[in-house]
């Protein structure tokens, strides 16, 4: 990949999409040096085990990676949603896990907090959030995934405080995480207008982490159900005003899905530049696989992909960080730097030919981890679904 930085901390308006300022330099350069050191010898063993390593996590919140646009105050490096955008394509780059801990966190769970906490909520779960503690974002449920509004865990007011029953399920950093945002209907009668947003603790009485899936791929990240029977949560944990749920979990949506827009960026690069170095030894008809042109013009098609990918997700990155609209952009570009990775892993398999198809090469595990990009916060039809709305609008 080939970016340059500029030596001032703002870019200057029209710069190309791939210039980043120092601060971004800084954080792309120490989180991929990090990975390839760090998180790479690790890799086999976590997906193996479906375990993420403890001390991967801590040094997380060492690195200063789960709180990138938290403010100082809360402990947050009070950086940019592009900075975080471009750390989870370094980690993902070497372990899409590792970066869909990271996106999560960033991306939802401290984004919710940034955006619609209270002062109090703010210190209180901004801090343990930028020190110690992974987050959770709690919105999916057996009977509801794409129709996201049509869950049933329940809220009910209880005077001093809320009692929610129901259950979450494939909730990511379940296993690891103290804090989680999770989305009930407070008031059935008014439809999707009584779901609300609840901030809550792991410890707080009737809430249960359940079953973890046997997942293909991201296996060493964690996916569980959650069970909440009489879970109690006080009243000063609501996020945002109660109703207004629906808000609060269509808009950071809307912005992790630029994340996972990185996460699949990075994931076809760390595929091609293994079937890169491969193709460039491994030897067959006297000459390296890369000599051969059908396969260049392969790596070609695939570069161009990875390219275009990535101008659509720093773009969308770029212009939710201007404070203009992106909905359309995020969308195309979750849908198609998804597309790109399975394409480009799938591609990175073939050239490895049968050691691709092994565990024994790293390659078919990018192949695994590609296809979810196409399934979470938002399968490929409901993103085409909402660029369609933003092109057709109302005149049809
Ligand atoms: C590994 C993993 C991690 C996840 N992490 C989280 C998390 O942290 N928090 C959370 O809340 N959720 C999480 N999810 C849930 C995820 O967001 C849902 O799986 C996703 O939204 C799809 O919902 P579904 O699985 O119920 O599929 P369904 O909604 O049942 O969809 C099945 C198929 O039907 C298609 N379809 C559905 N409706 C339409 C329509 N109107 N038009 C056209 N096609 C349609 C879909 O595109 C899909 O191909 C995670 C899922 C996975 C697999």
């Amino acid at each position: 990949m080939t970016t340059t930085t500029t030596p001032a901390d703002e870019l200057t308006p029209g710069a190309p999409l791939t210039v980043l300022t120092e601060e971004e330099q800084m954080f792309q350069q120490s989180v991929r040096d990090f990975a390839i050191e760090k998180i790479r010898p690790l890799v086999p063993s976590m997906d193996r085990d479906a375990a993420m390593s403890k001390e991967l996590i801590k040094s997380f919140f060492e690195l200063g990676i789960m709180g990138v646009e938290v403010p100082e105050q809360w402990g947050g490096a009070g950086s940019t949603f592009f900075t975080a955008v471009l750390i989870v394509e370094e980690l993902s780059h070497v372990d899409a896990s590792c970066g869909v801990l990271v996106d999560v966190q960033n991306t939802l769970v401290n984004n919710a907090l940034i955006r619609w906490g209270s002062d109090d909520q703010k210190s209180k779960y901004l801090a343990m959030l930028t020190s110690d503690t992974v987050g959770a974002y709690a919105l999916s449920e057996a009977g509801s995934g794409s129709d996201a509004f049509a869950l049933a865990t329940r809220a009910e007011d209880r005077g001093d405080s809320w009692v929610l029953n129901g259950q979450k399920l494939w909730i990511t950093n379940a296993a690891e995480a103290g804090v989680f945002i999770v989305f009930a209907n407070a008031n059935p009668d008014a439809g999707y207008k009584g779901i609300t947003a609840f901030i809550v603790e792991r410890d707080f009485p009737g809430f249960t982490v359940g079953k973890k899936e046997d997942k293909t791929g991201i296996r060493a990240s964690s996916t569980c159900e959650l069970i909440l029977e009489d879970c109690r949560v006080p009243k000063e944990n609501v996020l945002g005003e109660p109703g207004k749920g629906y808000k609060i979990a269509i808009e950071t949506l809307n912005e992790g899905r630029i994340g996972i827009g990185a996460q699949m960026l990075g994931v076809a690069r760390g595929a091609l530049e293994y079937a890169i170095a491969y193709t460039k030894e491994r030897r067959q008809f006297g000459q390296t696989v890369a000599s051969f042109q059908g396969v260049q013009f392969q790596i070609a098609q695939a570069a161009t992909d990875l390219e275009a990918a990535r101008l659509m997700v720093y773009n969308a990155a770029r212009l939710k960080d201007a404070g203009k609209p992106f909905l359309r952009e995020a969308a195309m570009a979750k849908l198609f730097s998804s597309q790109v990775a399975e394409k480009v892993t799938s591609l990175s398999v073939q050239l490895y030919g049968g050691n691709g198809y092994t565990k024994e090469y790293p390659v078919e595990k990018f192949w695994r981890d590609s296809k979810v990009g196409q399934i979470y916060e938002g399968t490929s039809n409901m993103q085409l679904g909402t660029i369609a709305k933003t092109i057709l609008t109302d005149r049809l």
